[in-house]
């Protein structure tokens, strides 16, 4: 019971426990834990983990090397108890015994010799010992049901992901979304730009900790998947998320305020937060929910920015402050 108590616990199990956990939050869980850890990492890291536990576990099987030192049986078999006496290996045949010397002369070797004769004959009967290829099979039965557990998570997500999310809309209407985000993105960069949802997210998400990419003064950006969903959800469904949308309409902005030739990281977001009241109105919302979408994001902002100073707005991002795009009046953003 202790023992099957410890396979419980085994390291592979835990990892098999803490995988499941993850996924699911994965995919039910908050959207930040989504664009801040690429999914397929993890699934490379437990895959490495579990190649590990494999072949550890094949290692440590005892390999079938033989001992040419007396072993415990022939010592309880031949009657040496103790460790005192030399031990020579005498061939008899096609049959190699130990027995114990003390300088004895060729006669008495023959005694004992014969001695050993009579008490091997009693016992007799063959160790039970297990096939080498058979002691294989148990770790190899755990790395496969290790590399089915993350070929069914594997096998949900993508169903998942097919289901819900950007991916699952028809390409006609990405297309038709892409171009409406397009004629967005060109009224803050005052200027023709287009914008792009990275589906192979070879631009940003994953491993690159951004919801959006673009060149400064460039006339295209990347946004992820999960941003272009929410613009979406917004101007396609009038579906609101909160602060879920909130985001998607700042980082739009921000991408956008970029290829207008804005550089610094903090400005940018100011600017964004502003720019992102027009857009918002623009994508079906009412002033008033608009504005206070992008002040939850000035805030939430604050709070951020103390872990990443670089995106943190600057001080002058105020009413009435240098950054302040319509310091006429008196809303901000
Ligand atoms: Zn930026």
């Amino acid at each position: 019971m202790e023992e099957r108590a410890n396979r419980l616990l085994s390291p592979a199990t835990a990892l098999r426990v803490a995988l499941v956990v993850f996924v699911l939050a994965w995919i039910f869980g908050p959207y930040a834990l989504r664009s801040a850890v690429p999914i397929l990492l993890v699934f490379l890291i437990a895959l490495g983990l579990e190649l590990n536990f494999l072949v550890s576990a094949l290692r440590s099987t005892p390999s079938p090397r033989p001992d040419r030192r007396p072993q415990d049986v022939d010592r309880e078999r031949y009657g040496y108890d103790h460790e005192t006496d030399d031990l020579v290996l005498v061939r008899r045949g096609d049959e190699e015994v130990w027995v114990a010397y003390s300088g004895e002369s060729a006669e008495e070797m023959e005694a004992l010799l014969a001695d050993v004769d009579a008490s091997a004959n009693e016992a007799d009967e063959p160790a039970e010992v297990e096939p080498a290829q058979w002691r294989a099979v148990a770790p190899v039965r755990r790395f496969l049901v290790g590399l089915g557990i993350i070929g069914v998570l594997g096998l949900t997500i993508w169903f998942v992901e097919s289901r819900t999310g950007w991916d699952s809309l028809d390409g006609s209407t990405r297309l038709e979304a892409v171009e409406r985000f397009s004629d967005e993105g060109s009224l803050v960069a005052d200027k023709p730009v287009s914008i792009y949802c990275d589906e192979s997210r070879d631009f940003v998400g994953a491993v690159q900790h951004a919801d959006g990419v673009a060149e400064v003064g460039g006339d295209h950006a990347y946004l992820t998947p999960e941003i272009c969903y929410d613009l979406y959800r917004l101007g396609f469904e009038d579906e609101v998320k909160g602060s879920q949308t909130a985001r998607a309409l700042a980082v739009l902005a921000h991408e956008a305020w970029h290829l207008r030739g804005v550089s610094d990281e903090g400005t940018t977001e100011c600017y964004a937060l502003q720019s992102g009241v027009e857009t918002g109105r623009r994508l079906g919302l009412s002033e008033g929910t608009a504005r206070q979408l992008m002040r939850q994001q000035l805030t939430e902002n604050a709070l951020r920015g103390r872990g990443s100073f670089e995106y943190l707005v600057p001080p002058e991002c105020r009413d009435g402050g240098r950054l302040d795009l319509d310091p006429g009046s008196a809303r901000f953003p």
